[in-house]
């Protein structure tokens, strides 16, 4: 069945793979950007290349006007959305709590907690019956990632208890609500950990002996997104190589 996605944070990693997977499969794409247009615009073009409608929108999470004109925009395109992925997320340098300042920890909460409670607050006002939202949570909401980042761990964390309660909130709606947690996946974003070969260092660690791919995770995510998993919904999957 043709579906409508609209992903946050689509311009590279997971939520490109998640656009891109989803163009795939007939399914119309709308994906936002905060920073990187030309990464964005990119997508758009493969995404319709693939024969599907798609379209890339500048909208920052964490600003309300932002993703109200981001789903205004993606329903005006398509005629309305069936999916949303809440995939916009940061990490931030490695260090323990004690070494972390308040805005450190505010922005974390902010882009990865807010943010995603603001898209998924749209999407639960936008959403027919047989919608669906996956949320991108993390590995670290289980094992706390001591001494890098339990900031982030804790905003993933958020995230899952805002899967399981909305799920529970929009079953009778019809809407179906789920979570993917990756655990180390191959995408830009250890980056911005400080330590360039994270990913490297840290594949010793995972039971599979290797880090996952972005596509492997949105493999997951679009099947969660379909028709075929219409009977799970307040889930969360783990997709990290048993990590
Ligand atoms: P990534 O490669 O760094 O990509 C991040 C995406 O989010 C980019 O498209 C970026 O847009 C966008 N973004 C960042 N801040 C935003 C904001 N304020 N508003 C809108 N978009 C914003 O990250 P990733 O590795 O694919 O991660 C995607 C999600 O999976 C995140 O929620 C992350 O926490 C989660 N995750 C990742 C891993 C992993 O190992 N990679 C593991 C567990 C969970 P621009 O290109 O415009 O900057």
């Amino acid at each position: 069945m043709t579906r409508r996605l609209l992903v946050t944070g689509g311009s590279r990693g997971i939520g490109r793979a998640v656009a891109l997977g989803a163009a795939a499969r007939g399914w119309d794409v709308a994906l936002s950007y905060v920073s990187d247009a030309a990464a964005a615009g990119a997508v758009a073009d493969q995404a319709r290349a693939a024969g599907v409608r798609a379209q890339a929108i500048r909208a920052d999470a964490t600003e309300e006007a932002d993703t109200l004109a981001l789903f205004d925009a993606a329903e005006a395109g398509f005629g309305g959305i069936d999916v949303v992925v809440v995939n916009a997320g940061i990490i931030a340098t490695a260090m323990p709590l004690a070494e972390m300042d308040l805005a450190r920890i505010e922005r974390m909460i902010r882009i990865n907690l807010t943010g995603a409670l603001l898209t998924a607050r749209e999407a639960a006002r936008r959403l027919p019956e047989g919608g669906a939202i996956v949320f991108l949570s993390s590995a670290a909401a289980r094992n706390g990632s001591p001494g890098e980042f339990v900031d982030y761990a804790a905003s993933k964390g958020g995230v899952d208890s805002l899967t399981i309660g909305l799920g529970k909130e929009l079953a009778p709606r019809g809407i179906r609500v789920a979570g993917v947690r990756p655990g180390l996946i191959e995408t830009d974003i250890h980056a911005s950990s400080g330590d360039p070969a994270r990913v490297a260092n840290r594949m010793g660690g995972v039971p599979m002996g290797r880090a996952g791919t972005a596509e492997e995770v949105a493999e997951a995510v679009l099947w969660l997104a379909s028709a075929q998993a219409s009977y799970v919904t307040g889930a969360i999957l783990d997709v990290a190589g048993g990590r």
